[in-house]
């Protein structure tokens, strides 16, 4: 009887042995998984903050607790620093005369600047992300990541047309767009409609590519339309060379801003998306 009763630790050991080695990897593997989760959750968190305290600084009370994110609109002032972009060629011609040379980034910047005043004022509870806010050069990707890293709704591009002929205000649009009411389609149309009823010299249309994508426009795209991840749209605010788009960008430029503000909020309500609604 004592002899059935003993227990044989070296077969305890040869049957149970490896079990306890298995347990022990897939309890390890199974930790070292989580801990991957998390690090790959970081950014996302990092995110989140660095967005927060851009909704505070811009907006303090724009961001009820309720609200998992405010509307997000990123605003893109073309060009910038070294990249002057279009000049006007007749204040060129003129240079011996020392007339203040027009340069298309300090256009862009100033009507970027009055589109983001516009939002604050009359629509605070917008976050603004802008690309720039001052003279200096960014990368074309770089203007994509600042507004694919904010997670921002809509990008709106703001330039200046740099054609020697031709006057008035057209808008590019990713050529995916092709064919159906997308949002990029949509945000252009309304914009144009703003635009074109505080007065341009002319309206020019919603066009899909790229201008100069060798005699193919449609084969190409303006790159931050083609590399932002949210619907775009790239505004030429009138020709650099023309007198009377000149004339109309400086008298009606909050006028303008506040036109591309009416627009985005006037597409949302028409799409039942502003104002947000309060999550349950
Ligand atoms: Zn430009």
């Amino acid at each position: 009887m004592a002899k059935r009763r003993r227990v044989r630790w070296d077969r305890v050991f040869v049957v149970f042995g490896p079990l306890l080695l298995l347990i022990l990897i897939l309890s390890f593997s199974c930790h070292h998984r989580e801990t991957d989760d998390s690090g790959s959750d970081q950014p996302i968190v990092t995110n989140q903050s660095v967005e927060s305290s851009m909704a505070a600084e811009t907006s303090p009370d724009a961001v009820p607790a309720a609200v998992q994110k405010p509307l997000t609109i990123c605003i893109d002032a073309g060009h910038g620093g070294n990249d002057s972009g279009a000049t006007d060629k007749s204040a060129e011609e003129n240079a011996d005369k020392k007339e203040h040379k027009r340069l298309e980034k300090d256009d862009n910047l100033n009507l970027a600047l009055a589109v983001r005043d516009a939002f604050h004022t009359k629509y605070p509870d917008v976050q603004i992300i802008m690309t720039r806010e001052t003279d200096v050069y960014v990368e074309l990707q770089e203007r994509c990541d600042i507004a694919n890293n904010a997670n921002a709704d809509f990008f709106i591009s703001l330039h200046r047309n740099s054609s020697t002929t031709g006057s008035g205000v057209e808008i590019w649009i990713n050529n995916d767009s092709m064919g159906d009411n997308t949002w990029d389609k949509l945000m252009a149309e309304y914009i144009m409609d703003w635009l074109d009823k505080v007065g341009i010299s002319e309206r020019r249309g919603i066009h899909y590519g790229f201008r100069e994508g060798d005699g193919n426009y449609e084969s190409n795209n303006y790159h931050v339309n083609r590399y932002t991840n949210m619907p775009s749209c790239l505004v030429e605010m009138g020709f650099m060379s023309s007198k009377a788009d000149n004339r109309n960008f400086d008298d009606h430029l909050y006028e303008y801003a506040d036109a591309i503000a009416d627009a985005m909020i006037e597409l949302l309500e028409d799409k039942g998306l502003y104002p947000v609604k309060a999550l349950q």
